[in-house]
């Protein structure tokens, strides 16, 4: 007997978090009681998964001559439902920890999830660490008694009615294990009966890898699918699996699943969740494989067997040639693990290829929910191709925002003169198409990538080049290698009356002087057709959204490189402008008009710094421009066909 098993009986309270998680369990009736059943199996297979860990690696554990097993053992009379098993127990100190006084980060995120309305689903609990406690919707006491494996350790009684406080007690006789029994409330006598638990075993827990025993029959399969030949498996045990091993309610959107034999002999079997949690704001705990070495598992969640970028799978890989004492230490440098990754990646890649071509719907599924994810894979150096494959963006070529396309797609349909692959990004389809950068490609007919994601910003300069072609932001592209691609409205404007390109340069001058430090340059434009002037990134630069990306995370990154303003000559208010120009070169109205225009295509640019000033010197063009009208004669007249908006604002008739 220890100091501790000499003392009276101990009582503690539960963490506040624990106690209204309770509180809550108790309180409301849940369609899916029965889950509590797969927790305490999950924990008992978890208890017992340590066992034999411990064992393979020849570690002592105390009555090492009990088989692995769960039994199940129900009372109709007593109306009590009981859990043993002969896995790894738990301490004095461990019961106190890990049964209710330490509230884990689940707890509080699952009280949240059952709070909100239309959520009042219980199923998700074992996934917020948090199983134990589902017990309680159908217990109204719960006894554990448990014995750790432990040689040293003696055995430990835990008593709970789940309303607020538990007690422990010293226990006698008792070996390695842990036992769990639960005094049914009233209204949840089913599960002291053999067919509705029967029933919960077989929905949750038949791929539990012990045997679980009701009386003398084992109720459960115990099949490692995964090293089944595939065309032993049925559809529906893959998906049974999955549910098992992800915990998750809805089938999986695909799975791979092969073995290998040469050089390295082993089996995978990979599943693609529909839904991605992270995305619903959960942690990653739940992210790896499980990794089996021998048929014991040694890793329960495998983060390092697959990338970053592959992390919402989740299945097994088992290989027998790998050493039971693997650690996640020395994982990551085994040459095995590299060249099972390796070939499990190349596999698990071109099978959603695979997808993708043929069965384009569920392929857009899983791009929806892990495309974000799948896109970090950029930088893979050695995978980066079979990676990109994979990637859809919408574009210019599309109907609308919901159609996406391939990078295959959009090298297959190439212009036979275009060059480079051509993105353009903006917060929204709607925001891009209206930029005037992609002027001249919309009337080319040269299809640009549209990005919205700020990932993309990273992604698609991060590949740099995809099947031979570079990739490049359109308004950073040369466009002098498009100027025999005719416009496809035909409306090539060349023979249109533009002013000398001489006088357009100098008034070219004349706007940067105005401007100042706030552009680059200012240069006769190739790229507008229907706007007055633009912003472009200096091809040097990095491109602007990912300037913005850069300041919005680091508020000290370099301030945006200044950005060259293009002009169109053609446009109206620029041949006005010149027009102005020529009668006085330091006019105040072409300054203003400058001001002006620069904010308007700042407002396009989405990189407005000061609105204040913006508005300012909107309205002091506005002020003057009214002075100017009703004082004199407008200063000329467009001379052009196109009208410039003020002209559209014609007062509508009565
Ligand atoms: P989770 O299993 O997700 O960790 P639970 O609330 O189900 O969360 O269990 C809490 C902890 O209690 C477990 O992590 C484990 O340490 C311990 N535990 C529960 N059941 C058993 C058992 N049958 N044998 C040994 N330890 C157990």
């Amino acid at each position: 007997m220890t100091d501790k098993q000499t003392q009276k009986p101990e009582k503690f309270k539960f963490k506040a978090e624990v106690s209204q998680l309770l509180d809550i369990l108790t309180h409301s009736l849940y369609t899916h009681r029965d889950v509590f059943i797969r927790e305490l199996i999950s924990n008992s297979s978890d208890a017992l998964d340590k066992v034999r860990f411990k064992d393979v690696k020849g570690e002592a554990v105390a009555d090492a001559d009990q088989a692995l097993e769960i039994h199940i053992e129900l009372d109709k009379d007593n109306n009590t439902f009981t859990i043993r098993d002969t896995g790894i127990g738990m301490t004095h100190d461990e019961l106190v920890k890990n049964i209710g006084t330490i509230a884990r980060s689940g707890t509080t995120e699952f009280v949240k999830m059952l709070a909100e309305e239309n959520q009042k689903d219980v199923n998700l609990i074992g996934r917020f660490g948090v199983g134990f406690y589902s017990v309680f919707m159908a217990g109204e006491e719960v006894e554990i008694t448990t014995k750790s494996g432990d040689p040293d350790e003696p055995g430990w009684q835990w008593i709970s009615d789940g309303k607020g406080a538990f007690q422990i007690n010293p226990a006698e006789n008792v070996k390695r294990g842990t036992t769990i029994k639960v005094s049914l409330r009233e209204d949840a006598k089913e599960f002291s009966e053999e067919y509705s638990v029967k029933t919960a075993i077989e929905k949750y827990s038949s791929f539990v890898p012990f045997p679980v025993f009701m009386g003398k029959e084992q109720v459960n399969k115990i099949a490692a699918i995964w090293r089944e030949p595939k065309s032993n498996v049925k559809e529906d045990q893959y998906k049974e699996f999955f549910k098992f091993i992800a915990h998750q309610g809805d089938d999986p959107v695909t799975w791979l699943h092969f073995s290998a034999d040469v050089p390295l002999q082993f089996h995978s079997l990979l599943f693609v969740p529909k839904t991605n949690l992270e995305l619903m704001g959960f942690g990653r705990e739940d992210d790896g494989v499980h990794l089996f070495v021998k048929r014991v598992l040694v890793d329960a969640h495998a983060k390092d067997l697959l990338p970053p970028y592959l992390r919402f799978a989740r299945g097994v890989i088992e290989s027998d040639d790998l050493p039971l004492n693997i650690s996640r230490e020395t994982l990551q440098e085994n040459p095995y693990v590299i060249k099972i990754r390796n070939t499990v990646i190349k596999r698990f890649l071109s099978h959603l290829q695979e997808v993708a071509e043929k069965k384009p719907e569920d392929y857009l599924e899983f791009w929806k929910q892990h495309g974000r994810i799948v896109k970090e894979g950029y930088n893979d150096y050695q995978h980066k191709d079979q990676v990109a494959e994979l990637f859809l963006f919408n574009s210019s070529k599309c109907a609308d925002e919901k159609e996406l396309i391939g990078l295959s797609t959009y090298v297959e349909r190439m212009h036979e003169k275009q060059e480079e692959i051509l993105f353009f990004s903006g917060p929204s389809r709607e925001a891009i198409e209206s930029n005037p950068a992609i002027e001249i490609f919309k009337a080319k007919g040269i299809e640009v990538l549209y990005t919205t994601d700020p990932i993309d910003e990273f992604v698609l300069p991060g590949l740099m080049m995809f099947k031979e072609k570079m990739i490049k932001s359109a308004d950073q592209a040369d466009i002098t290698k498009l100027e025999d691609v005719k416009s496809e409205d035909n409306a090539d404007e060349k023979d249109e009356k533009a002013p000398d390109k001489k006088d357009v340069d100098k008034l070219a001058r004349r706007i940067k002087d105005i401007l100042g430090d706030r552009v680059e340059t200012v240069k006769l434009s190739e790229r507008l057709v229907d706007s007055p002037a633009v912003l472009v990134g200096s091809s040097n630069a990095m491109s602007g959204q990912m300037e913005k990306i850069m300041q919005m995370m680091n508020k000290d990154a370099a301030p945006p490189s200044a950005k060259i303003m293009e002009i169109n000559q053609k446009h109206p208010i620029i041949a006005n402008m010149l027009t102005i120009y020529q009668k006085d070169t330091k006019s105040p109205l072409l300054s203003k008009l400058v001001e002006g225009l620069y904010s308007s295509i700042q407002i396009l640019d989405g990189t407005v710094e000061h609105p204040q000033v913006m508005a300012a010197s909107i309205q002091a063009l506005l002020s003057e421009t009214l002075e100017l009208t009703l004082k004199t004669k407008p200063v000329n007249k467009a001379p052009q066909k196109k009208a410039a908006p003020a002209k559209k604002a014609a007062p509508k008739k009565k």
